[in-house]
């Protein structure tokens, strides 16, 4: 199916896209070409994160450039250039030394994008450390899983962020070995430390170890439907695929100004929100502040930048907002806008043409995959509503539904199917910590299966159709049912639950949960209001239910699991497909 078309002239460019031809390109790829752009660690001792985002630019040309510029919630600027990001994670890779932390063991964040958050990112890095960033809107239950799942030996956390959401549970953490606070001017116990002062007594020196490119470098957690959230396991070699995808998807080279608007809580917040513009050499902006329509056209001016990574979510919000008074921003230093994370409407990608002088071009990947897979290019025609083209150097099919056996590649085009890439790009997660069964069930043959559903055109562009599974997309950020069940039937008058996503003109979905009370219990509005406070107060704000219905019996297979796709359905209105399983 062919929707109108969108190409940009070949004179409406300001610079030559760094992948003129796509097709050209894709022909001639190689990832061991990649290689030659990056600088590998001094000495031939392997290849590290940290050296080709900082350390690389930091004794080259680019050292007095912005590395990262910092915006506060209140407006403040802070700035660093590659030279003082160097010194600074230096220190912090010597920090770490002094703490005695082991190269493997895991650093988590649990901050605000404040600067602290990079600079453990990058020093962890060069230290041989493994990044593990969680989003400081969770509540204490989705943080407590995440920590005890990665045996985090680190944290690094506000003052109030540890005392609302850790130290209730500290004790319950066997390897957590220290608490380092970002805000606290002295230690306050023995292994509660003040980061500021082991900061001040650190070395900016050091030197980054052999790290082999197939080290363990990040750990990013993600959504299962059945269990807990699983830890999806990533090494030093991503960066092929951050340097690639910065330079052609979002066309990044030194001189430009970008802004990532994602938290690194999640994948595309530390892939791109860290990791990528500084392999490019760019300057990335941070915004510390929240989400505000007239805040963020007033950044892309003030803050002149040329390249935009957003989402469906905030596009949305922004298309509802965008009043005469936000078109007058001079937006004339943007070049390029990217979108990931939700299905980009096609009239989402038109907005950006007529109120940001550009189309807004959708990108695909997953935390499993590390980087951008597939995706519309500056060069490239866009078809508003679909994904785009996959990477140079990366295969992506339909299959049908591979059942155990050897996935089966879909070669008609328009049908319906698995979106799978064939195994063994750079950024491919190399395990789910401690799942290996898991990790093996992603896998048919030599292809990794997405869990997304989607179909492919007759020329090779990529449509998502919807998820195969139960996971839920709210606000870009993935929320697993199982997750949010366990927190409702912890609460006394629960008795079951079924959670499942709606769709929601804003949030994309929003996070809906069924439940059945215990006996004596009565369905009214003060206890719906608890069950909603509890769930809100355990999970926080980006995982809770916004909405709980009391239902007496909720569909159940053979198996005693509650039907999801049963409730969704009926809900919705929809055909209810199979209904011959439930009780
Ligand atoms: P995450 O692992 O949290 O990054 O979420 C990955 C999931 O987000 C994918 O499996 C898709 O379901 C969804 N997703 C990401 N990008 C897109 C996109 N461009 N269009 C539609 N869905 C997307």
């Amino acid at each position: 199916m062919k929707t109108q078309a969108i190409k940009k002239p070949a004179h409406t460019f300001t610079v030559r896209p760094n992948l003129p031809n796509y097709e050209a390109a894709r022909a001639r790829f190689s990832w061991a070409d990649v290689y030659k752009d990056l600088d590998g660690l001094p000495g031939g001792v392997g290849l590290n994160i940290a050296h080709e985002a900082v350390d690389r630019h930091a004794d080259g040309p680019l050292r007095d450039c912005v590395a990262i510029r910092w915006l506060s919630p209140d407006d403040t600027v802070r700035e660093f250039t590659y030279a003082h990001l160097k010194r600074l994670t230096n220190r912090f890779a010597n920090l770490l030394k002094t703490l005695d932390i082991q190269r493997g063991d895991r650093i988590c964040t649990l901050c605000d994008r404040i600067p602290d958050l990079y600079i453990a990112a990058l020093g962890t890095f060069k230290y041989g450390g493994v990044f593990c960033p969680l989003f400081s809107a969770f509540g204490p239950e989705p943080v407590f899983q995440r920590l005890s799942r990665s045996r985090a030996a680190v944290l690094i956390t506000t003052e109030r962020l540890f005392a609302l959401k850790v130290a209730g549970f500290r004790h319950r953490l066997p390897h957590l070995k220290y608490v380092l606070l970002t805000d606290a001017d002295r230690h306050v116990g023995p292994d509660t430390l003040s980061l500021p002062r082991l900061f001040d007594g650190a070395s900016d020196r050091f030197s980054i170890p052999p790290t082999d490119p197939n080290d363990m470098a990040i750990l990013h957690f993600t959504s299962g439907t059945t269990g807990f959230p699983k830890g999806a396991v990533h090494v030093h070699d991503a960066v092929r695929v951050h340097y690639i995808t910065g330079k052609y998807v979002l066309d990044l080279r030194p001189g430009d100004i970008f802004w990532c608007t994602a938290d690194p809580g999640w994948v595309t917040g530390t892939a791109y929100g860290i990791i990528a513009p500084l392999v490019c050499g760019v300057t990335s902006i941070v915004d510390g502040g929240d989400f505000d329509a007239g805040r963020w056209f007033r950044i892309l001016e003030s803050q002149k930048v040329t390249v935009w990574y957003t989402a469906p979510t905030a596009i949305r919000r922004l298309m509802r907002t965008a009043s005469e008074a936000l078109r007058q921003h001079d937006l004339s230093r943007l070049r390029h806008i990217c979108s990931v994370g939700e299905p980009l409407a096609a009239d989402a990608v038109r907005w950006g043409s007529d109120v940001l002088g550009h189309p807004i071009h959708d990108t695909w990947w997953q935390t499993e995959n590390g980087g951008i897979m597939i995706a519309n290019y500056p060069s490239a025609e866009i078809r508003p509503g679909s994904m785009g083209l996959p990477l140079p150097g990366i295969e992506a099919a339909i299959v049908r539904k591979p059942d155990g056996k050897t996935a089966e590649v879909v070669t008609e085009p328009d049908v319906t199917g698995h979106l799978a890439l064939r195994s063994g790009w750079p950024s491919m997660f190399r395990g789910y910590l401690g799942e290996n069964e898991k990790y093996a069930k992603s896998f048919s043959g030599d292809w990794y299966l997405s869990g997304d559903l989607a179909r492919r055109d007759a020329d090779g562009y990529f449509w998502f159709v919807g998820r195969g599974d139960d996971i839920i997309k709210t606000s870009g950020h993935m929320v697993g049912p199982f997750e949010v069940e366990s927190v409702l039937t912890e609460h006394p008058a629960v008795a079951e639950a079924g959670v499942i996503g709606l769709p929601d003109p804003m949030l994309g979905e929003r996070v809906a949960a069924f439940v059945s009370l215990r006996p004596g219990m009565t369905p009214d509005a003060a206890l719906h209001r608890d069950i909603l406070g509890f769930a809100r107060k355990r999970l926080g704000p980006a995982v809770a239910p916004r909405e709980i219905v009391f239902q007496e019996i909720l569909p159940k297979n053979r198996a005693g699991k509650v039907m999801r796709r049963l409730l969704k359905a009926r809900r919705l209105g929809l055909p209810q497909g199979d209904t011959s399983t439930p009780e």
